[in-house]
């Protein structure tokens, strides 16, 4: 398959800024990410093709190799030590995807890449997701609610050592304490967490064994989130710090509270407009009449005019849900659906059969569409 021109997978000009070939990659990210198209295979290739584009273009030097040389300049699957990585996967997840193109979104460092920022033995805490089921009631409201997340708290016994009481954590020997190592490969200098202490830059002989060395215990803690009105299916609500604390003193991670809405028994959502079906009766349907819909707060009535099909739409403007981020809220469409009358008795078959001869007495007048549809059918064997 041949590969698309990188420019062109970024919808961005040849002379593109940096800056706007960041925003694309951006958009293009936030609506393919594998995390919000689960199971989509096409999704996952654009993205990974806008990521590998954004790599490529988003460096001044493969850029230039690229624009000499097109794809042959930069294959990102030459690998030869180069270690350009643009074609590997996005398995380590959200947050390392996302990593400092998002930073400004979801909240500075990505979880656990406490390599990215040098030698400080300070991690960011890792981001938490939440998964809540809400009604579709509870969702065009809003409320509030707590929920039970895992929390990690300081180790008491060890004061967050993680050391036995009475001993010390010592300074790691391979890496003298700075947490990371550097090793020559060919022409270059790689630093790498230190494999002995994993970049903590210290040991712990004998561990506390309340914490088990780790220095912090876990424990379940209660928060209060309140879900905006007008929340949707897939929206995220971001719990700024209320993730995994940091390491050695780095930030909290954050908590993201990701909402499902259960299927509604009438409405379906679609947006900020409400979709609902509306059996009525053929007599209804026929001589036009005042009906009862129910909305998501209220009853109101709408009226059906004489001579109504089954099908016809109703718009109720305004009777939707105003979403999180919308002025004003949508509308609620009433699909009418003429109910075909079960179950009827010889006299009430035998009425219908009287009515339906006067009917056909009046031809085609009565029944527009059948006699349309039967027209049209005469046509096709004439054809013949
Ligand atoms: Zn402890
Ligand atoms: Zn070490």
């Amino acid at each position: 398959m041949a590969k698309r021109d990188y420019y062109e997978i970024l919808g961005v000009a040849k002379n593109a800024s940096d800056e706007e070939i960041k925003k694309s990659y951006r958009k293009l990210a936030m609506k393919f990410h594998p995390d919000r198209n689960p199971e989509d295979k096409s999704a996952e290739e654009k993205f990974k093709e806008a990521k590998e584009a954004y790599e490529m273009l988003s460096d001044a030097q493969k850029r230039a190799a690229y624009d000499r040389f097109g794809h042959a300049g930069v294959d990102p699957n030459a690998g030869a030590g180069g270690g350009m990585g643009a074609g590997a996967g996005f398995n380590g997840g959200f947050a390392e995807a996302f990593g400092d193109i998002f930073g400004d979104i979801f909240g500075g460092a990505a979880a656990g890449g406490g390599a990215r920022g040098g030698r400080s033995n300070a991690f960011r805490g890792a981001d938490l997701r939440y998964n809540m089921e809400l009604s579709l009631e509870q969702a065009a409201n809003g409320f509030a609610t707590d929920i039970r997340v895992p929390a990690w708290e300081t180790c008491e016994v060890c004061s967050g050592t993680g050391a036995k009481p009475g001993t010390k954590p010592k300074t790691c020997a391979t890496c003298s304490g700075s947490g990371a190592v550097r090793m020559a490969q060919g022409f270059f200098s790689i630093q790498q967490t230190c494999p002995t202490c994993h970049g903590n830059g210290r040991v712990i002989a004998s561990p506390c064994q309340n914490c088990h060395g780790e220095g912090r215990t876990k424990h379940n803690k209660v928060l209060e989130v309140s879900i905006p009105a007008g929340i949707d299916e897939g929206q995220r609500i971001r719990l700024a710090g209320k993730g995994e604390p940091g390491v050695n003193g780095g930030p909290s991670g954050d908590l993201y509270v990701e909402i499902r809405i259960t299927p509604h028994d009438v409405f379906q959502r679609d947006g900020d407009d409400l979709h609902c079906e509306v059996p009525i009766s053929i007599a209804t349907a026929v001589l036009g009449s005042e009906i009862e819909v129910a909305t998501l707060k209220e009853k109101v009535s709408i009226n059906i005019p004489e001579g109504t099909q089954s099908g016809k739409t109703f718009r109720l403007r305004g009777k939707g849900i105003k979403g999180v981020r919308s002025s004003y809220p949508g509308d609620l469409y009433c699909h009418v659906r003429v109910e075909t009358p079960v179950r009827l008795t010889d006299k009430q078959k035998k009425l219908l059969r009287e009515f339906d001869a006067s009917v056909n007495e009046g031809g085609g007048k009565h029944s527009p569409q059948a006699k349309s549809f039967v027209d049209k059918m005469k046509g096709f064997f004439a054809a013949e």
